[in-house]
């Protein structure tokens, strides 16, 4: 009698302890194996679907956050666990690529956003033409005042401040993609 439960007690050690086994892939490191995997699933999805549905799921930032979370998920919990959600996202995805409703497109989008966010201040990722957009508006405006104050005519302190603009976020932009911190 005794025994038996002794025995109970084992089995339902050994059910606790196989559910915490069932959770430690969570704690594994996510092998480029499986980046490589996820890549070849993107592009097997872009190549099978038309230019048009290609774009909207927008599968080459795809790529690039496939890269990220996986360069981050050795360090970071969030991206190791972005990475997972994310692949079993973009398998379903490519289940039903041929039926894909607006409500598909939406939860897609909802995915990617909450990703980037986390990429982007986390990790300090920035979009591509992230630059170009705030010095536009800081030459633009810079250029008006300028304009107004030294030359007195807005016509030349304009063109002045967005091409000052232009220039320096084509710098910066090349400088993050260089070091790989473009999205
Ligand atoms: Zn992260």
């Amino acid at each position: 009698m005794l025994h038996s439960n002794d025995d109970s007690y084992i089995v339902s050690f050994l059910k606790e302890y196989k559910s915490t086994i069932v959770c430690t892939p969570f704690s594994l490191s996510i092998t480029s194996q499986s980046e490589h995997k996820l890549i070849a699933a993107l592009e097997e999805l872009q190549k099978n679907s038309d230019e048009q549905v290609a774009t909207k799921l927008e599968l080459d930032k795809c790529k690039r956050i496939v890269q990220k979370l996986r360069s981050h998920s050795d360090d970071c919990a969030v991206c190791k666990q972005y990475f997972i959600e994310f692949e079993e996202h973009i398998l379903q995805l490519k289940e039903k690529q041929h039926s894909l409703t607006e409500e598909d497109f939406k939860q897609h989008k909802q995915t990617i956003d909450k990703i980037s966010s986390h990429l982007i201040k986390q990790h300090k990722l920035v979009t591509s033409g992230y630059y170009l957009s705030i010095y536009m508006s800081i030459g633009t405006s810079l250029g008006i005042v300028l304009g107004l104050l030294i030359f007195d005519n807005i016509g030349i302190g304009l063109p002045l401040g967005i091409g000052a603009g232009v220039a320096i976020s084509a710098s910066l932009d090349a400088d993050a993609k260089k070091k790989g911190l473009v999205l």
